[in-house]
């Protein structure tokens, strides 16, 4: 937990593309929700003329979306973590192993929480 192998210029870099990416996602779940309520709406009318197969339509483009949502708020979710270990001086380290994340995959992957070896690990245990 001492040093890590970013220069101030790459961690500018890295948090402005953090924030751009941050206000992309609150946009794109914002347009999400609006889009939930536009279905919802639709479902109605889809019940009232009892037209099955467009109704069937709707309610799998919903799925899909709400499947969409789910994935930028998880996102989301680790973009601000990456913000906030920015903010506490922990960021380019690896949330397991402390070790540094590695410039390239952070570059790849701003909001990169862990090196590849605990990634790869993470991913065999089922987690993200
Ligand atoms: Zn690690």
């Amino acid at each position: 937990m001492n040093t890590t192998p970013l220069s101030d210029s790459q961690r500018e870099q890295l948090r402005g593309a953090l924030e751009q990416r941050k206000q992309q996602l609150l946009a794109e779940l914002g347009e999400a929700q609006r889009d939930t309520l536009a279905v919802a709406t639709n479902r109605a009318d889809a019940e009232r003329l009892d037209d099955r197969k467009d109704q069937a339509d709707r309610m799998a483009q919903a799925t899909v979306r709400d499947a969409e949502a789910t994935r930028d708020h998880d996102e989301l979710v680790a973009v601000r973590a990456a913000l906030a270990r920015l903010a506490d001086g922990s960021y380019g380290e690896c949330t397991d192993c402390g070790q540094p994340v590695g410039v390239a995959r952070l570059l790849a992957q701003p909001a990169a929480a862990r090196c590849i070896a605990c990634q790869s690990k993470a991913e065999a245990r089922g987690e993200r």
